[in-house]
Formats: structure tokens, sequence, C-alpha cells
């Protein structure tokens, strides 16, 4: 069966690696949607190995891409390991930037500090903030994690600003009062990292 695992967004190529998540948020667009844009169903038959990504890189003319970004049908850093391996080979092989867009929950995911392991192969993290009520966070996102996860995500955000280059906190637009973006404004500010308000599908 044909599998979507990079697929085209604007100028950028997004990698699709997993469908696993360990969160169910309430807004999340796998709920209504299989696509993106004109990509082939995003729903992937099984969690695609090394090989079979590097597999996909060579059918597409990279020429045409501006930014590679890790994101896809499910958290990227579920599958850190080729993550990290098809992030290197793409160091290796093309010169665009490259971005992972994640909830965060990386150190939970794992059990220990990922953040290090970024360091010289990842130039943006992007991570979804979502809202600065901690309580209201794990309201939307409902982490299996429980209620540790949002002080989680932002360690994991302030380590990564030691690790890599830019790291971007985001809430979507027209969700937050601007008394509460204003707060995210402040939580990006103490920990190093650029607040973004994003629009509903990014
Ligand atoms: S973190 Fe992303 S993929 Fe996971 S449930 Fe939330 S919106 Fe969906």
């Amino acid at each position: 069966m044909e599998m979507t695992i990079l697929y085209e967004v604007g100028e950028s190529l997004y990698v699709n690696l997993t469908n696993h998540c360990p969160c169910a948020c309430t807004f999340c667009l796998r709920q209504t949607r299989d696509h993106m844009e004109n990509s082939g169903s995003l729903w992937l038959a099984h969690t695609p190995d090394l090989s079979e990504v590097l597999a996909e890189f060579a059918k597409f003319d990279m020429t045409r891409y501006r930014e590679i970004v890790f994101c896809g049908f499910g958290e990227p850093m579920e599958a850190l390991s080729v993550l990290l391996e098809v992030a290197k080979y793409c160091k290796a092989h093309y010169s665009q930037p490259i971005r992972i867009n994640t909830n965060g929950l990386a150190d939970l995911i794992h059990k220990k500090p990922v953040a290090p392991l970024l360091a010289g192969l990842i130039d943006t993290v992007s991570i979804s903030l979502n809202t600065p009520n901690k309580d209201r966070y794990h309201e939307l996102v409902r982490p299996k994690f429980g209620d540790i996860s949002f002080d989680a995500m932002l360690q994991f955000a302030k380590d990564c600003t030691r690790y890599v280059p830019t790291v971007v906190l985001t809430t979507v637009a027209t969700t937050l009062t601007e008394a509460e973006e204003e707060e995210c404004r402040k939580i990006c500010e103490s920990i190093g990292a650029v607040y973004r308000i994003r629009p509903w599908v990014d």
C-alpha cells in the first residue's frame, strides 16, 4: 500500500514519520480529515523505518523546497531515532533548514532529556503552547502523562534554547484573549523562546 511519508505544504517538504501521539487534543485535525493540502492520506499503514523514509527522499526534487519540516499526522518525536537519522541525512545531503513541529512532550515519551540530541541537526523547534493556563492545557491536550505535562513541555522548550538556534512556542489565532496572549508572550520571554500566534492550519 502506498504511504504518504513526504508531502508538500507551500514551499516546504513535510515529513510524516508516525501516527503515534501521547495526546488526544480536542482540536486535533486528525479527527476530521486525513490529509493536508494535496497530500494523500497521512494515515500510515505502518511506521516507516529509516530506509523507507530515505527511499522517499530520492523521489523528490529537493531544489524545490525552502524548508524540511517533521510534522505529519502524529507526534514526530514518537519516532525519535528515525527522525534523528533522517535529519542527519538531510544535513549531509541538502541545504534547507530543518524544523520539528511538536507537542513538546518528548522528555516524557522517552523518559530522558531529548533536547541535547537535537544539537547540530535541527534548526527550529516549534512547540504547541496552546494556552498559558496549566489546567486549561491539560483539558485541551489530554496528554496520557497527566498533569505533569505542561511543566515538562515548558522545560523541554527551555532546554531546546540551549541546543537549537530557534525555539518557537505557538498558540492559535482567535483561540485566546489578548490578556492570555500577553501571558504567553511573557512565558516565551522568560525561557528565551519566540512567541508565534499561528493560523488554525499551519
Ligand atoms: S499533539 Fe498534535 S497529533 Fe497529537 S493529538 Fe494533539 S494535535 Fe493531534
